[in-house]
């Protein structure tokens, strides 16, 4: 079987995905999301000329002298759905955000003024214009106030919302089952027999799934048979899932029950990438368009493939970017590395005054979960480097965020 690049693996399994069928939204629920449709404003912003500042709304002409004492009217206080009409010679109270009565063209600060409320004595003359937010001046009826493709982030919300839509055209979040596989395996909470373990795959795909920000429908586990493999996979797709990730029994062994239930078959191709971890590798399409991910049983290894090939085609289902958030980050303390694959090491970065620093975590075996814990970061390292050094400029991906 040949060896596969990393980018072109990962190239293949974007190229077989699409971005989900969009769907509508409640406005506030769509953190995240990326726009299917341009939002255009259903309304001005603002919607009315209004006060931005706590004070008087006069006619400047009124007002041409210090000590200049005008009757005041009434308050208008914000959200004053009363159409005011300010009559010359007088003055209205006003609060900040509250609708200027026609006729007045300026509000003086409560500050320079002495804040009566039956009349008001001005410290300086007024001058026309000032403190007026202006009805459309931030955007117009019919503008695009957000493009398609626009992923949905909290400072999106406002104008989002005051665009006026309650709902809008967005991709969903992709819904992704996991199945771990193997005999092995129990639930954190059984009793162990000797020779058995914990899986400990499937809840950390689910949270790296829901850390890179997809929804996790189904979390299962199978047995070491192709029965017991098709069965899982079939229930992950009565859970209305749009992508199942499967952990396990894709390498060389005497039990591999992924390579049992589909190897021979169309759907799924089992490749070497040229990646340490993350050699063996599965993917296809099965059924009605159900991308499946094989990865490999080794918890480190099933993490760096989720980082470096999953989470890039789930990105593109959810109308994403599939570029990794690659860092540069420069060598604090070197390592070896096995040459003729890309290694994918565990490092934990650290701020130095020339940027980030980079260095080694605990020991390369793919079975090292406390190891795992103490790195926050994946580093790349080309196939053809056998030792990095001191000093060394190496890109990383966090690990403390969505990876993208
Ligand atoms: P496999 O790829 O199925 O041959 O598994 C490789 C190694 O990873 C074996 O030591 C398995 O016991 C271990 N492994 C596989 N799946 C899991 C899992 N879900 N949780 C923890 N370890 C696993
Ligand atoms: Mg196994």
């Amino acid at each position: 079987m040949e060896l596969l690049a990393p980018s072109d693996y990962s190239a293949r399994l974007t190229e077989a995905v699409a971005a989900l069928p969009a769907v509508d939204v409640a406005v506030t629920d769509c953190l995240g999301l990326v726009l299917a449709e341009p939002v255009i404003a259903r309304a001005s912003l603002p919607g009315f000329d209004n006060s931005a500042m706590d004070g008087y709304a006069v006619r400047a002409q009124d007002v041409p002298d210090a000590g200049t004492v005008l009757p005041v009217a009434g308050v208008v206080p914000a959200g004053d759905t009363r159409r005011n009409r300010l009559e010359p010679g007088t003055a209205w109270q006003i609060m900040t955000g509250a609708p200027v009565p026609d006729g007045a063209d300026t509000v003086v600060q409560v500050e320079l003024t002495d804040g009566g409320t039956d009349e008001v004595r001005f410290e300086r003359a007024a001058e026309p214009g000032v403190s007026i937010r202006r009805a459309g001046e931030d955007v117009s009826a019919g503008d695009e106030v957000l493009a398609a493709g626009t992923r949905i982030a909290a400072r999106h919300v406002p104008v989002l919302v005051a665009a006026g839509s309650a709902t809008v055209r967005v991709i969903p979040r992709p819904k992704v089952a996991v199945i771990s596989t193997g005999d092995e395996l129990r639930s954190v909470g059984d009793e162990l027999a000797y020779g058995q373990i914990i899986d400990t795959n499937a809840p950390m795909l689910a949270a790296l799934a829901r850390q890179a920000g997809f929804e996790v429908v189904h979390i299962g586990r199978s047995g070491d048979t192709a029965e017991a493999v098709l069965a899982a996979v079939e229930q992950a797709s009565d859970a209305g899932a749009d992508a199942i990730i499967t952990t396990g029994g894709v390498s060389a062994g005497a039990f591999e029950p992924l390579k049992a239930a589909f190897e021979g078959g169309s759907e799924i191709t089992f490749s070497k990438v040229a990646m340490q971890p993350g050699k063996p590798q599965g993917f296809g399409i099965i059924g009605d368009r159900m991308p499946l991910f094989a990865l490999p049983g080794n918890p480190v290894s099933s993490l760096v493939s989720f980082v470096m090939f999953v989470a890039p085609a789930l990105r593109t289902m959810a109308g994403r970017t599939t570029d990794i958030a690659w860092l540069s980050a420069r060598v604090t303390k070197g390592w070896r590395t096995s040459p003729g694959r890309a290694q994918i090491a565990r490092v934990r970065l650290s701020q130095n005054d020339h940027g980030l620093g980079v260095a080694p975590s605990g020991g390369p075996g793919s079975h090292l979960m406390g190891g795992l814990a103490h790195a926050d970061a994946l580093a790349w390292i080309d196939a053809s480097v056998d030792e990095v050094t001191a000093g060394d400029e190496v890109r990383v991906v966090s690990l403390e965020g969505e990876f993208a």
